[in-house]
């Protein structure tokens, strides 16, 4: 099983973290190829849990190459301090590289962020804040910082004065934007200034101060900077496993989610490819991750969305809150209208099934097998149309539920017959086979359907 991509397949959190965790063990290397420390992934281990944001979770194997490829933008303070806390607690980081390729998130992209999202109102993505779209925009405007500019001071001192200027100005128009806006609705100012503070340069933002701080950074991480595509064809052309992680999901891709609201980055597996640098028969296999339901973090459409005492009781019982912002998730029912076009764009070849135990207690079980648009048309797959989508009413299929508590199955007999109907439901639907399915947070709390691992 040389290259075997997992990526999500709802809208994301669906515990990507845990499968890769997991189908690392028999991995050689693992490496994330999108996104930025708007992921995070939560991994328990023997009761202790670990939150990641960057580095992939198969840092906690020694002996496995962990990789932060191209494809992601980072912000060099939370990965330093990422393996910091890795550090005190014990665990060696030697065997993380990072992409000389990767782009860095600088503090005016997490300014801007925040200043867009601000101005943006009511119409907000929801972004997390982190400078993430700011990065990906300037490495498309060719005005981006890679990892390899930190260890040429004069360059990246360079690179960043070109790249600040625009930046400034941007920040200046927004901020007299807002004060504009602010005081047309009689708040007065609570940035407390005239126009004179206004205009005045941002500390943050000193060109000098900024070119010393990120130089230190490239000290730092200079052991850890390689050439990871190398190291990924290295370690394939020698037979050995790569596995190419995705962070969020691919409801939202920056092309084939519910555009805006989604990543700045492409989450789907053929993203693999240009994130990691290698070619398309490098990956052999695809594992989608979903949830035995949906969750959503943020705005945008979500057609099994439940506000009701079944969608609090996944929020209450699969403690739907982001890793990274700690901000509720909306929950509902499983949509396989969506599972379905998720199967087909990353042509998956097999699902894992996360958070089945979620779902104890709730009877009966329904799930989205097509949508009906407003006008009565029946949609079997997923509409291009954002209209269409946002306005969609899902119809259901209903299905027994289960009561028992089901975190100490270990093999699919163990599974009440319930349950193994819905997952057979949902496996048919999808119509790619359900490898593994998880009953619990822990990393044993699994339940592999058919052999171990991969199918070849
Ligand atoms: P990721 O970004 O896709 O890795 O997902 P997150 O880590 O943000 O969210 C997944 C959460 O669900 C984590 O807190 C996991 O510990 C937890 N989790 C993963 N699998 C299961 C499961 O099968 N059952 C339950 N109850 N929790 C799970």
């Amino acid at each position: 099983m040389p290259g075997i991509a997992i990526v999500g397949a709802q809208w994301g959190d669906e515990g990507k973290g845990k499968v890769v965790d997991l189908l690392a063990e028999d991995a050689e290397a693992i490496v994330r190829f999108q996104g930025g420390n708007n992921a995070g992934h939560t991994i328990v281990r023997d009761g202790e849990e670990f939150k990641f944001h960057l580095i992939p979770s198969g840092i906690l194997y020694p002996g496995k190459l962990c990789m932060i490829g191209n494809g992601v933008v980072l912000d060099p303070r939370v990965l330093l301090e990422e393996i910091d806390g890795l550090k005190r607690r014990g665990i060696d980081v030697a065997n993380l590289r990072i992409s000389a390729n990767a782009h860095l998130i600088m503090p005016y992209h997490v300014l801007l962020d925040t200043a867009g999202e601000i101005k943006l109102g009511k119409l907000s993505i929801g972004t997390t804040r982190r400078g993430i779209g700011p990065c990906y925009a300037d490495k498309a405007l060719r005005l981006g910082i890679r990892v390899q500019d930190l260890l040429d001071e004069k360059i990246l001192r360079k690179k960043i004065m070109a790249a600040l200027e625009p930046k400034q100005q941007a920040l200046r128009e927004l901020s007299v934007q807002r004060r504009k806006l602010r005081k047309e609705a009689g708040e007065g100012s609570r940035e407390g200034g005239d126009q004179s503070v206004a205009e005045a340069p941002d500390p943050r933002l000193d060109l000098h101060a900024m070119s010393e701080e990120f130089a230190a950074y490239g000290h730092r991480l200079e052991p850890h900077i390689a050439d990871t595509a190398r190291l990924c064809w290295e370690t394939l052309d020698a037979g050995g496993t790569v596995l190419f992680e995705g962070a969020q999901a691919t409801l939202l891709d920056l092309d084939h989610g519910t555009y805006p609201f989604v990543t700045s980055s492409n989450p789907v597996a053929g993203a693999a490819c240009v994130g990691a640098g290698v070619g398309p028969a490098d990956i052999d296999e695809v594992w989608g991750v979903a949830k035995a339901y949906a969750t959503r973090v943020g705005a945008g459409p979500f057609p099994t969305e439940l506000e009701d005492e079944v969608g609090r009781h996944m929020l209450e019982r699969g403690h739907e809150f982001g890793t990274t912002t700690g901000r509720e998730r909306r929950c509902g029912w499983m949509d396989l209208v969506a599972l379905r076009y998720a199967v087909r764009l990353n042509r998956m070849s097999a699902l894992a099934i996360t958070k089945l135990d979620v779902l104890s207690g709730i009877d009966p079980l329904r799930v989205a097998v097509r949508y009906r648009s407003r006008e009565g048309a029946v949609f079997d797959s997923f509409p291009y149309h954002q209209s269409i989508l946002h306005s969609a009413e899902p119809e259901y299929e209903e299905l027994p539920g289960f009561d028992a508590d089901i975190s100490d199955c270990r093999s699919e007999a163990d599974l009440p017959p319930q349950a193994r109907a819905y997952l057979d439901f949902v496996a048919e639907h999808a119509g790619v086979p359900i490898r593994l399915v998880g009953v619990g947070p822990g990393r044993d709390q699994v339940v592999w359907i058919g052999e171990k691992r991969s199918v070849p």
